[in-house]
């Protein structure tokens, strides 16, 4: 793995604690940090600054964090841009809301920095996988999933997928016609460190199929076990 020394983190938190907290264990890895306090500053931030990744705390003054999400996702140049949310266990239906406006992960409060962390790289990682590791190129009917240039395209029309959403794509055209549990898929996709709950899966399946309609009846859900991508005919 390159070192993360090139990586820019934004961390956009207004408790100043935490904030700080998660900035010196960022920088002890290695990581650049930039940071916001406000919605509003963290937006800004991530146009002008260009961070790889964001950490996005839920509650935030003046926009909250799902709004900064949001718009994140809506602007090309933010679209594709890794978000952790951060997030207290109060606030859980917030959680998916803001898994379906497409942050990648998200840790719930209070956390051990270690964790976040461990996210963060676990993050990076699916990002950078070398591309020798397996077939550069799949094809399903009118889509094809460029792992170079971790792009994917339907009839030559790119598609714009978060990370945690082409991980999950990916995942599913290696292994067509195979049942996929919502456990296996959170430790491939999430990482074996992922303390999420398997709804997550669920939540990225149905963002999936709606960005993706050709795939809407490839993809099934096997009952109380996970889903499979049908074999292409
Ligand atoms: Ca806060």
């Amino acid at each position: 793995m390159p070192s993360p020394g090139h990586k820019k983190i934004l961390i956009v938190e207004d408790e100043q604690d935490i904030l700080q907290l998660i900035k010196l264990y960022l920088e002890k890895e290695g990581f650049r940090t930039l940071l916001a306090t406000t919605g509003l500053d963290g937006l800004q931030k991530a146009k002008q600054e260009k961070p790889d990744l964001v950490i996005l705390d839920l509650m935030l003054p003046e926009i909250d964090g799902l709004e900064v999400c949001k718009r994140l996702r809506s602007a090309p140049d933010t679209a594709m841009l890794p978000i952790i949310m951060l997030t207290a266990k109060a606030e859980e239906s917030d959680t998916i809301i803001g898994l379906e406006l497409g942050a990648d992960d998200y840790v719930t409060k209070p956390f051990s920095p270690k964790t976040l962390v461990a996210r963060v790289k676990a993050l990076f990682r699916r990002l950078e996988r070398k591309p020798d590791e397996s077939p550069t190129q799949y094809r399903y009917g009118d889509l094809v999933m460029d792992l170079a240039r971790h792009e994917v395209t339907v009839k030559n029309t790119e598609v714009p997928l978060t990370a945690k959403e082409f991980g999950l794509l990916e995942h599913l055209l290696r292994n067509p016609g195979r049942v996929l549990t919502r456990d296996i898929l959170l430790s491939t996709v999430w990482g074996y460190d992922y303390y999420g709950t398997t709804r997550t899966v669920d939540v990225h399946v149905r963002r999936l199929k709606q960005k993706l309609p050709s795939l809407n009846e490839a993809i099934i859900s096997v009952k109380s076990l996970g889903y499979k991508l049908k074999e292409p005919c």
